[in-house]
Formats: structure tokens, sequence, C-alpha cells
């Protein structure tokens, strides 16, 4: 349970006075729910109000806080002009300007003969320098109050900057008093070392930047915060871990009598790099530590194969293994390619999605129960708490950023020192890939199938679209089988839905019969008769949203059509893709995009024509978007922070792994002080689930 001097900071943040219902939808889309995630809102400019200087030597362009004694008031000449006040010192005048102004307003507060202080931006005019509708004007004695450096904070439509900045405030005072004798959970020597503030401190400094240079990632302040937040990431993460290694791991190893089998009933032999991974991956499976292996491999490099022999071995062994893919069609097709090979070797294979119902389900669940299914094939549905194995001994995860953290433990532990082997087409780089599983083993499919095609990629704006069809028409005579990709972006799935409708009738109208459509708000049955009539040449020109972006196989298919390219993101682009080219045919894609492109766009594009290569490809998507967007980041699996980015603080993610290791080892159930100082900063950033692994937690 959360301790208590933290529910302050988890109070909604409706109790910060200023926030009511109005303001508090935005504030939560903005920052999130709680008096801490505003703290946790951090400046990203200043607005610096020091700059004093005489009127004389003021400079135009800068923001000046000024002392001056009111001269005379010229109210507006005609509509539509402005109010002007002229102000000055021993050194000379200053126009303050004022739109739509009241006179009797100004008049009040800019009473002359007096002396006010104004601070805003000044400008010349005519010659002269004014001020345009002055931030403040006050008198001399509130000076102080406003010659300062306001911290500046990012907005969203509806919440005004000076809204943002008082709720932000008066979250941190919240913070502070409640936190102002919070235990340090850093260790010391490293905090001396990096010359870290307390944690007090750097809370209360981030959000009062006094230069430029203190709203950059890398300022101690910034950094110690970013370290907090990814020691709590890396502390979760290895208590999880050790929870999972308690249970010691299996020895596995088959006779390879029934991989023989498979070997000889596949249509082709295994690439070097596919032995080397297996290989790898037998190493792992004979030791008696669980093995945790991440399969790196592009598009069309062969993994299922090297999944399939992989639980061969958990079956010579007597033992049961399954394979999970992140949507329904890639499931399908998993079991198509599996079921022939595994039938050859006499081992029986069981499909399991969410569409199985009733007593259907109950079948498929009975025979996964007592071990008649040996290899097991699904969806997010084997997770489900009736699915219950006789022994599962190898889990494969597909495509492995689909799913999060804690799919992947539910499904390990449905058995007993379950191995887990994950796969992905997308290079992930190393520091994301601490984030969500701490340390991992990685292996590498580097190489392609022999007899593959590169793929002509083409880039065309839309409006070429008459002769794309008349092209395809000549295609499809010949007996090619094509894909044509309409983009689905999620705040419009349904007109964009409408968009691959219609192109779907449309291309009718020019192919009748041949065309098929296939989408994801479809039903499943229809989804699969659309997918069915592809696959067997019924159909030969199939419209589809992104459904098929992910592992989809169809050989005979050599030409995709990608609307709306420059809406994807490379890595999509490089997986819708890889859809083509696994036949013997030459292959081409063609990149349909709205123009006119900005630069970053048009180089995007450029690089998807340049290669093939999806590391390549992976870097420079990273580079030219940041990993969440590579990924998506919504339904990536990977952590999200808030005060730590990556691409900067990168190092201290291994400083904190190691960090935490050391802690676990010295203080395994953090019963120390500095335990407990722990506990609070994992509460602190919600990793509650963790601490329930403590022994007395
Ligand atoms: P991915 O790594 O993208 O998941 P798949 O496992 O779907 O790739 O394999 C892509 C295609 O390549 C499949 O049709 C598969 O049968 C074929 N394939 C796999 N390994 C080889 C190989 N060594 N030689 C020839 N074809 C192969
Ligand atoms: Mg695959």
């Amino acid at each position: 349970m959360r301790p208590e001097i933290l529910f302050p900071l988890f109070a909604p943040i409706t109790s910060i006075s200023g926030i009511g219902p109005r303001f508090a939808a935005l504030f939560e889309r903005l920052v999130g729910a709680h008096v801490l995630d505003l703290c946790w809102h951090l400046p990203n400019g200043l607005i610096d109000r020091r700059y004093s200087p005489r009127i004389a030597e003021a400079q135009p362009g800068r923001i000046a806080t000024i002392s001056a004694r009111v001269l005379r008031h010229h109210p507006a000449p005609a509509r539509g002009r402005p109010y002007r006040v002229v102000v000055g010192d021993d050194s000379g005048e200053l126009q303050l300007v004022f739109f739509h102004a009241r006179a009797d307003y100004l008049e009040k507060i800019l009473p002359e003969g007096e002396i006010r202080v104004v601070s805003g931006k000044l400008e010349v005019f005519g010659g002269g320098l004014q001020m345009s509708h002055p931030d403040h004007i006050v008198p001399e004695s509130e000076r102080a109050d406003i010659q300062t450096v306001q911290p500046v904070y990012p907005l969203t439509a509806g919440l005004p900057q000076k809204v943002v900045a008082k709720a932000v405030t008066k979250a941190v005072e919240t913070a502070l008093a409640h936190t102002a004798d919070f235990p340090e959970w850093l260790d010391p020597a490293l905090q001396r070392q990096r010359g870290w503030p307390g944690w007090y401190e750097a809370l209360r400094d981030v959000h009062r930047p006094q230069e430029a240079q203190d709203l950059e990632a890398t300022t101690p302040v910034r950094s110690r915060l970013a370290y907090d937040e990814l020691l709590a990431n890396q502390l979760a993460l290895a208590l999880i871990r050790r929870n999972q290694t308690r249970h010691k791991g299996r020895r596995i190893t088959g006779d390879s009598s029934l991989r023989a089998r498979v070997l000889d009933a596949l249509p082709f032999a295994l690439t070097n790099s596919q032995h080397l991974v297996l290989s790898e991956i037998d190493g792992d499976m004979a030791s008696d530590s669980r093995m945790l292996r991440l399969v790196q491999g592009d598009v069309g490099s062969g993994k299922t194969v090297v999944a399939l022999l992989a639980m061969m071995a958990a079956v010579e062994s007597g033992a049961q293994a399954a394979i999970m893919a992140p949507t329904e069609i890639l499931a399908r097709q998993h079991h198509k390619t599996i079921e022939p090979l595994a039938r050859a070797a006499g081992v029986a294979v069981e499909l399991l999605t969410g569409r199985d119902k009733g007593k259907g389900r109950a079948a498929v669940l009975a025979r996964i129960a007592s071990g008649e299914s040996a290899i097991v094939i699904g969806t997010h549905a084997l997770f489900q708490q009736d699915v219950a194995f006789n022994d599962l001994a190898l889990a494969v995860i597909d495509e492995q950023h689909r799913f999060g953290v804690h799919q992947r433990l539910t499904l390990a532990e449905k058995g007993r020192g379950v191995d887990m082997l994950v796969m992905t087409a997308t290079p992930i780089p190393r520091t994301l890939m601490l984030t969500a599983y701490g340390d991992m083993d990685v292996s590498k499919i580097t190489e392609k199938p022999a007899g593959r095609q590169p793929i002509d990629t083409r880039t065309l704006p839309t409006d070429r679209l008459p002769e794309v069809v008349d092209g395809i028409g000549r295609a499809l005579r010949s007996g090619t089988r094509v894909y044509w990709v309409c983009p689905l972006v999620e705040e419009s799935e349904l007109s964009d839905l409408a968009a691959a409708e219609d192109r779907y009738r449309e291309l009718q109208m020019h192919f009748g019969e041949r065309v098929g459509l296939v989408h994801g708000k479809m039903k499943a049955k229809e989804k699969d008769a659309a997918m069915a009539a592809f696959v067997a040449g019924d159909t030969s020109l199939l419209v589809a949203t992104t459904v098929i972006e992910v592992g989809v196989d169809v050989p005979e298919a050599s030409i995709m059509v990608i609307e709306h390219a420059e809406r994807f993101g490379l890595a999509q682009l490089h997986q819708l893709r890889g859809r083509i080219g696994r036949g013997s045919q030459k292959s081409s894609c063609l990149l349909l995009y709205q123009g006119p492109l900005g630069e970053i766009s048009r180089a995007r594009l450029n690089i998807m024509r340049e290669t093939d290569d999806g590391f390549r490809i992976a870097e420079e998507d990273l580079r030219l978007r940041g990993a969440g967007e590579l990924l998506g980041t919504r339904q990536s699996g990977f952590p999200e922070f808030r005060l730590a980015d990556l691409q900067v603080h990168g190092d201290l993610l291994a400083v904190a792994r190691d960090d935490a290791q050391l802690i676990l080892n010295k203080d395994p159930d953090l019963d120390s002080e500095r335990g407990q100082a722990l506990r609070v900063l994992l509460y602190l950033f919600e990793r509650d689930a963790a601490v329930k692994y403590l022994r007395s937690g």
C-alpha cells in the first residue's frame, strides 16, 4: 500500500485551488490526474524580467522592466487607433501602447505624475521606443515581485500560460511542504560524484530556471530527477526478474528426432544465420537458468521456422510450447505455416484466439490442459486465466513490442521455469530494451534467405493515381497479386475506414470481382474469408488497412501500393513492404504521397527508396522522429518516462541498472534505512506492483 506521506502528492488535481471542473479535464489531458503529475510538468522556456535599463540605453527586442514617471495620456484619436501613455526617466521617453483600452482604467493604473514599474517587450515604432500592452504595471513598492525570471510551461489548447504556471507553482508548493523530510534514496557516493542536489532541492529548482541553460536536460537538477525515474524503473524490473528466477529454470534438451522430421519437410535449407541463432537458443534451453532471449531479424528473415524448431526441442523433452502473436490474422497464419510441418513430425498443434467460444473453446482448453496438444498458437487469448497447460516449457512471443510486460509475465506463469523467446523485426535500441526487460540476451538473424529479389520502390504524388490504376490493371491481367494499403490514423479511424471502403468500391469498378477488402473493423469471419480468398488467388487485388502490417505471408503477392505513405512511420512502411518480395517474382512498391511534402517527409520517403535494410531504416527513423514514434508509443509495451529522456539520459540507465542490482544484493527486501527510502521511490513513480514482490511489502 502507498505510504501515507505520499497521499497529498497523489491527491486529485482538483484539490489545487484554481483548478475547477472546467480546467480539470484539460489538465488531466495535459499532465495527468494527480498533484504529482503537475510537479512533473517541467518548464520548457523562461521569461527573464531582470533586465532593467535606463530608457536611453534600452535595447529594442528585449523584455525589460523599467521604472518611469507617467508624463502624458493621449487617448485614442479615432476608432482602431491606440491609446498612448508617455512615460519617462531622466534619460528619455517610452510610449506605452494600448489597443481597445478603457480610458478610466488606464488613468487609474497609470496616474499622471506618479512613478510606475512596467514590464514587457520593447519595440521601436516611428523612431521612438514603445511597449505595447505591458505584461505588468505596478507601483515601485512591488518591483521585486515582477523583476524576476518566470518559468514557461508547455500548454494545451484552452489552458492559458498563467493558469498552468499558477497550478504548477501550487502543486510544487504542496509537494515541497509534504516532502521536506523525505528520506534520501540515492547512493550518497553517486550523488556526491555527480553533484546532484537532494530531491527537495531538485523538485524546487527544476521549476525555478534562472538562465536558458537551466532548461537543458543535462543539468544536475534535471539529471537527478531523471535518475530517480530510471532507478525506480530498473529496481522494479529487477524485483520482477528476481521473482521470476526464484523458480529455477529447467534443462530442456531434445534428441532432435522431431526437429529432423521438420527439417526434412521444409522445402528449403536453413540459412547460416538461422542455424547460429538456433544453436544459441538451444544453449539457453539446455542450461538450468531461465532463458530470456530476443531474436531480432528483419522482415522475411525467417524467424518463424527458428521458433518452430526451438519449440520442437521442448516437445521432444516431453513438454509443451506456445507461440503468441499480436493479431488474429498473424496467429492464423502461424498456424497455417506450422501445422503441416508439425504434422509431418507427428506433433499436435492447437490454435486459440479470441474467436473461440463456448463448447469449441472448452474442447481446445481441455486438449491444452491434458497435454494432448503439444504446440499452442494463439493471440492475447492465451493470457486468459482459464487457459492452463499440462507442462509449458517454452513461450515464444512474436513481434514482442506489441505486448506489455505484464502480458509476458502472465504467460510465463502458466508453466514451471518457462523459457522465454521474444521475436521482433523492429531493431530496438539497447537502451529501450533495458527499460522494458532489464538485461536480456540478443540474437540477430543477419542474413535473408537466398534468391530474394530486391524490391523496386518508387514514390509518386497522389494526383498520378489514374496512371497507377492503369499499371495495376496490366499487372493483374498478367496474373500478379497486389496489396493496396490505405492508412488508418487513430484520431479519425472512421473517416479513414470510409476512405478504404471508397477505394475498394472504386477499384471494384475497374477490376470487378477480383478486388477484396480487409480491415480491422470487420467481423473475424469476414476478415478470414477476405484473407483466404487472396491467398487462394480468388481475389488478386487486396485493399487493406494496416491489419496486414505484421507478418502476413503471401509469396505470390509482388506489388504493393501504399496511399498517404507520408503518414506512416518508416518502420511501419518497412513492415508493410516486407509483405512483398517473398516469392521469386520481381516485386515493386509504390509509395503514394499527398504533396507538398515537408523536408523531413521527403527525406523519410527517400530512405525507403534507397534501402531495404530494416536496421538502417529504423536508425534513420529514430534520428528523424524519436523512439516513441518509432515504435508507436501507445501500443509499444515500452515504459514512457516523464523526467528521463533516453536520447540524453541513456547512460544513466545503465548506472541505474547496476545500482538496482547492488541494492538488491545487499538488501534483498529493502529493509534497511535506504531500502525504506527506496520503497518510497517505487511508490512515487507508481511501481506499486513491484513492491508486492518484497517479503514485507
Ligand atoms: P519473418 O522473420 O518476417 O517472420 P517468416 O518467418 O515469415 O519471416 O519467413 C518469411 C518467408 O521466408 C516464409 O515464407 C518462410 O517459409 C521463408 N523462409 C524462412 N527461412 C527460409 C530459408 N532458410 N530459405 C528460404 N526461405 C525461407
Ligand atoms: Mg514473423
